[in-house]
């Protein structure tokens, strides 16, 4: 069965499965080893996340996704997929155009390149039309900043199966093997939740408001309407929570059956944040529709960072691409607040009790989880604090967040097996 994804496209799948194969197809190639962000671009080129991408883009692609946010065939993208190396190795190691490399992740193979284009891009004009800013207090034009000088374009292989460690193994779905699971639930709508925290209860009400609009008017004989937590794993900063706390806590929230087992569930996903705001919206709509959603929920400032967008930017860009570019629907919600008068979790747009209602503060709900007091059940669910708890016990050296000696000596997400 092969399905449909952005673009109107098959879901891309590049990947060699049986290792006599992918040994035979390495034989003799030249080497370059990848960051920890090219791998899991890699990964999810190979497995269609990317679709219609089937590998690195070319300057044409690039350019046409700073000026007019498509690729050069016309179809709506929003940040640049790019394959950086530095001039220097490219000399040393004598590649060209044309040439297949092997990508190598932490001296494993991971994937073949196949070289079209060897090019160079303004980073600063990319940084300058994707976040709208060159500040480097923004952490998009940092990771901009720090690609190296040359760009290569090209399709993408996997010649490896990247293997989970427990437990992101339980949360791993590749788009076809979340479509199958989808169409196994009986899920017409299918709304994304996307999240880079532990819930709490202005989190739980997010998703429970987006899955009623996103049912909206189906029949109430048959639930087919299904909320995908899709959890973003990529690199962390200080202070971050840790990836096990925030896969694991939503697991939780599920199987406290705070939602019901057929209509919510988690998984994962490899991206690492440009912060772009309403740019990373869309990519992140793009991103969604290729595992098979048909809603995308947007809160407050998504994918922002300090002050460098509007709040609600992310919800106006939905408004400003051409009809039909887009098959997911985006739902957009402003926030929900804890209110002492209702004695309820209340959306902004409700209640008027501007001057009682409580923010979900997230400085407030880290310094209960740094103090270990439990909140009221209607803040942050019990049984998900005990799972902090556990998960800062088990996988974070004692803290829920991220400190240095977590990123030093953490398990990694994945690993390569030897080919
Ligand atoms: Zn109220």
């Amino acid at each position: 069965m092969s399905y449909i994804g952005h673009g109107n496209k098959e879901i891309v799948e590049r990947v060699i499965s049986s290792p006599s194969k992918a040994k035979e197809r390495i034989k003799g190639l030249k080497q370059v080893s990848v960051t920890g962000r090219i791998a899991r671009e890699c990964i999810n080129i190979a497995y269609g996340f990317f679709t219609p991408l089937e590998g690195f883009m070319s300057r044409a692609d690039v350019e046409a996704v700073c000026k007019k946010m498509t690729l050069i065939n016309g179809t709506l993208w929003s940040i640049p997929i790019v394959f950086d190396i530095a001039r220097k190795e490219i000399k040393k190691k004598s590649i060209k155009e044309g040439d297949t490399i092997l990508l190598l992740y932490h001296d494993r193979a991971l994937a073949t390149l196949e070289i079209e284009e060897i090019f160079n891009y303004d980073k600063i004009e990319m940084a300058q039309a994707i976040l709208g800013t060159t500040d480097t207090k923004h952490p998009g034009v940092r990771m901009f900043n720090e690609l190296k000088d040359t760009f290569i374009g090209g399709k993408v292989t996997l010649v490896n199966i990247p293997k989970f460690n427990p437990p992101f193994d339980k949360f791993w779905y590749t788009p076809n093997q979340l479509r199958e699971k989808f169409a196994k639930k009986g899920w017409k709508r299918i709304v994304a939740h996307q999240t880079r925290n532990v819930p709490h209860s202005g989190h739980e009400w997010l998703m429970k408001g987006a899955w009623f609009s996103a049912n909206g008017e189906l029949p109430v004989e048959k639930l087919q309407t299904g909320i995908l937590v899709s959890c973003i794993i990529g690199p962390k900063r200080t202070g971050d929570y840790i990836d096990e706390a925030i896969a694991l806590c939503h697991q939780r929230l599920h199987d406290a059956r705070y939602f019901r087992d057929d209509i919510h569930m988690v998984s994962i996903a490899l991206w690492d944040m440009r912060y772009a705001g309403p740019k990373e919206a869309i990519f992140h709509a793009i991103l969604r529709e290729n595992l098979g959603c048909t809603h995308h929920m947007f809160g407050r400032d998504h994918a922002g960072v300090g002050s460098f967008y509007d709040p609600y930017d992310a919800h106006r860009v939905f408004d400003q691409i051409p009809k039909g570019s887009l098959s997911i629907k985006p739902i957009r919600v402003l926030e929900w607040w804890y209110c002492p008068v209702c004695q309820e979790v209340t959306y902004s747009g409700l209640c008027a009790h501007s001057k009682e209602r409580q923010k979900f503060s997230g400085t407030m709900i880290r310094s209960m989880v740094e103090d270990k007091v439990k909140p009221t059940k209607l803040i942050f669910r019990p049984e998900v604090f005990d799972k902090v708890m556990e998960c800062a016990d088990k996988y974070g050296l004692g803290s829920p967040f991220c400190t240095e000696e977590y990123l030093a000596k953490r398990q990694p997400v994945f690993g390569l097996p030897a080919l």
